[in-house]
């Protein structure tokens, strides 16, 4: 049996038994885990407070061989969200990124990028809740990025040549970008503006592109949202299970 020690962020849990959890999280050092957490559901509890969902936590947890599901340990809080809880809208939001991440991770597998851009997007909405659209959009790109689903940004992916912004560039059936001249302005259009917000969140982080994003046009915004929505789709093959409000 070996022991891991790892800040992770809480994703989900499952009630077991009659007072234990099955807790499934983002660890930085091991990527998905899921895990035991045994008698967390018992009064008045330190550790099953740490284990609410969202919470950033200093996790100490055993693996066993062959193992699917890891022993949780011991905890330690580093950030709770506990002011959240009553933000419906906020806990949607939570919930929909807790669920990509879930479905795009693979399991043990460590990914510092990924984990730290989630992170940063947590904490962006924490620090301003009113900022949750815009960080959503941040963190569909990114993820789908880091995964290898999002098409190249920069250039077309027929003829090679950079996309110079002055022209809305088309999407393929195959989530490709192209230009205008290899796709005589067939399929679906990506608007420049669009095209611009999305090279923005290759530039800055969640909380700045937020910011930044106040100014952008509600047409705009939508636009990203019914792409990346699409793209996502395509991806799960299906839709994902918590879909806030757009
Ligand atoms: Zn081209």
């Amino acid at each position: 049996m070996a022991v891991f020690e790892t800040e992770a962020l809480v994703l989900r849990t499952y009630n077991l038994a009659e007072a234990d959890k099955i807790v499934v999280c983002l660890s930085r050092s091991a990527g998905l885990i899921r895990g035991v957490a045994k008698g967390c559901r018992k009064l008045k509890n330190r550790f099953g407070a740490s284990l609410e969902p969202f919470t950033l936590i200093n996790l100490t947890y055993y693996e066993k061989e062959n193992q699917e599901l890891v022993s949780f340990r011991q905890t330690e809080i580093l950030r709770s969200r506990f002011n959240l809880s009553g933000n419906a809208s906020i806990l949607t939001g939570f919930s929909y990124m807790g669920d990509l991440l879930i479905d795009f991770s693979p399991p043990h597998q460590a990914n510092d990028n990924l984990y730290r851009m989630a992170l940063a997007c947590f904490e962006a909405v924490s620090e301003n809740p009113e900022d949750l659209d815009s960080v959503l959009r941040y963190f569909e790109v990114w993820l789908l990025k880091l995964e290898g689903f999002m098409p190249d940004l920069r250039t077309c992916a027929n003829c090679h040549e950079a996309f110079n912004g002055e022209a809305a560039v088309y999407l393929g059936t195959d989530l490709s970008l192209r230009c205008v001249r290899c796709t005589s302005g067939k399929g679906g259009a990506v608007s420049k503006k669009l095209h611009a917000q999305l090279r923005t969140t290759e530039k800055l982080s969640p909380a700045k592109f937020a910011e930044e994003a106040r100014e952008v046009p509600k047409r705009t915004k939508q636009e990203m949202a019914e792409l990346t929505f699409q793209l996502i789709g395509r991806v799960l093959e299906r839709m994902p299970r918590v879909r806030p409000a757009r």
